[in-house]
């Protein structure tokens, strides 16, 4: 058998920080007895995007999952008729079990993002994040599984509930542990019950409390403050040693043939703001609002912010419900960005979609006006420290091969040292604003093996997750001509 456990997010520099001092004793294990080594994401490192890699080995222009988001067109460089989050059907490219099961290996796949609406296989699975619920048709495989998990495991969830907000720290860990208990037990449930020649479980925790809990352990972050760090401080570890149990309790399971892979789809490091691009294109002329109503929006441009207070707490008491507006403005209100039918596209050229800094550019100068954009997001200046905001521009065709490059973002961003990322709003008040979140991606995640299937690695130390189908189709046996 061959165990594969995801930890999403979880950082290489953080794991042997971690290992060093004691605190992750399996992984430890696991680094002397098989292999530890960084693991190179996808660019953007975005759960999505890497996880989309992860399942085809493919570059994302050959998988054509480029973010959260997907832009509804007919054709590239169109007006998008709405922005939608992206599925499993926008994945392109044979996933690594389907090549497992025609070589007569059953698998079983949990919590891997990107999933849902899940395929029948030999096997089962368990869709992850961008699902909309465990009982929802389409999250599992077989289609009772859900409620059979519910029965016999308990109240699993695909994603932790609740929204996060500063002075909810207690909340937010209790419901992170008590997540990663239930997929440990789940886990061990379908070890014992619908036993595959191939599992897959992702942990989801080790991604989310880095993005929420960074600040109460890093004494440099501009929001760091020292006695809330003292009670917080050790919250990213524990969920680090909460999952490195769970391997520990899988590791004790495994058989003299069997291996295990420990991955991570990218790592984590510090937030210290958001860069609002539609704003900036909306300020340049690239991005144009639709007249009608919402103008009254835009005449509030300042009070954005109160707005959107405003329209939260009409929601919480059920006074949106109540006003006869369409789902699409209603959604407009509570996230800031006015959703692809409040825009103006005859007179827009570019939006920015996504969390990443990703831009697309419209028409038929898309690749000029990019061009245009690319130069002029280089002198934008972070505040405070004057460096550069922007470090890098990629156009699409730098970064990606395959048949749906031209779908890509037409331009891929890096914003200062990693610690920005960007957001939907059209009309923030600054260029950059302190956001909740303290954490977000880096780009060296995991990679551990156990076992015999250390074997396959060979003499490689350079791993990058688009080789992860080949080293798992090479651990069970039936990599070289049969890929
Ligand atoms: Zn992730």
């Amino acid at each position: 058998m061959l165990l594969v456990v995801g930890l999403d997010g979880a950082s290489y520099d953080l794991c042997e920080q971690w290992i060093e001092q004691g605190y992750l004793p399996n992984l430890a294990r696991m680094k002397q007895e098989g292999m530890l080594l960084p693991l190179k994401s996808t660019i953007p490192s975005v759960s999505p995007v890497a996880w989309s890699t992860f399942m085809t080995g493919m570059n994302p222009g050959e998988h054509g999952v480029f973010g959260f988001f997907v832009p509804e067109r007919h054709r590239a460089y169109e007006p998008p008729m709405c922005f939608r989050p992206v599925n499993s059907r926008d994945c392109r490219g044979e996933r690594f079990w389907e090549k497992m099961n025609k070589a007569g290996l059953s698998t079983g796949i949990v919590g891997v993002p990107v999933t849902y609406p899940v395929q029948p296989l030999d096997g089962h699975m368990v869709a992850g994040l961008l699902a909309p619920g465990l009982s929802t048709p389409g999250a599992t495989y077989p289609p009772g599984l859900g409620a059979e998990i519910i029965a016999k495991v308990g109240p699993y969830r695909l994603v932790p509930r609740g929204i996060y907000t500063p002075g909810r720290e207690q909340v937010l860990m209790r419901e992170l542990h008590s997540c990663l208990e239930l997929r440990g037990r789940l886990a061990q449930y379908l070890l014992e019950n619908y036993r595959c020649d191939v599992h897959v479980f992702v942990l989801y925790e080790t991604d989310v409390v880095q993005h929420k809990m960074w600040r109460f352990m890093d004494s440099s972050h501009p929001r760091y403050n020292s006695s809330a760090g003292k009670k917080w401080g050790t919250a990213i570890r524990d969920i680090y040693t909460h999952a490195d149990s769970i391997v520990g309790r899988l590791l004790r399971q495994l058989g003299q043939d069997d291996s295990i892979v420990v991955m991570s789809d990218h790592g984590g490091g510090p937030l210290h703001g958001i860069v609002h691009l539609n704003s900036w294109l909306r300020r340049r002329g690239y991005l144009v609002e639709r007249g009608g109503w919402q103008r009254w929006l835009v005449g509030l441009n300042g009070k954005w912010g109160f707005v959107q207070g405003c329209a939260r707490i009409a929601g919480l008491l059920g006074l949106l419900s109540g006003i006869r507006m369409r789902q699409e403005t209603r959604r407009a209100l509570a996230s800031g960005f006015l959703g692809a039918k409040n825009i103006d596209w005859g007179r827009s050229t570019a939006y920015n979609l996504g969390f990443e800094g990703a831009i697309y550019t419209l028409g038929e100068n898309h690749s000029a006006i990019a061009q245009e954009i690319a130069e002029a997001l280089r002198c934008l200046r972070a505040p405070g420290s004057g460096q550069a905001l922007v470090e890098s521009v990629h156009t699409a065709q730098d970064l990606y091969r395959g048949r749906s490059v031209e779908y890509a973002p037409s331009l891929i961003l890096q914003l200062a040292g990693g610690k920005y990322s960007t957001s939907q709003k059209m009309f923030a008040p600054q260029l950059v604003t302190t956001p909740t979140d303290s954490g977000t991606h880096t780009p060296t995640g995991i990679l551990g093996v156990w076992g015999p299937g250390t074997a396959a690695m060979g003499a490689r130390r350079n791993f990058d997750i688009q080789m992860i189908p080949d080293l798992l189709l090479d651990i069970v046996g039936i990599g070289g001509s049969q890929k």
